[in-house]
């Protein structure tokens, strides 16, 4: 079995949401996201990280406002 990089992503983790004991395991994290029909912090371009909104609906309006084609 492979070795837990929970460390080695901590460093690199794009959420700043504090207590999450989701934090660091990317495999728990976007099955807890992808359940609530949402998408992980680390996909939000910064500022729109901080809002704590993960749906899918304000990613889109975000990445769109980027000049991202969503389709
Ligand atoms: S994106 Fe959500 S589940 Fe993942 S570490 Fe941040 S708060 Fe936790």
């Amino acid at each position: 079995m492979e070795k837990c990089k929970r460390e080695e992503i901590l460093k690199n983790c794009g959420c700043t949401y504090s207590g999450c004991s989701k934090k660091g395991k990317c495999c728990d994290c976007i099955a807890y996201h992808r359940e609530m029909n949402q998408l992980p912090g680390c996909l939000f371009p910064l500022e729109a990280e901080k809002t704590y909104d993960r749906s899918i609906k304000y990613y889109c309006e975000v990445m769109s406002k980027r000049g991202f084609r969503l389709y």
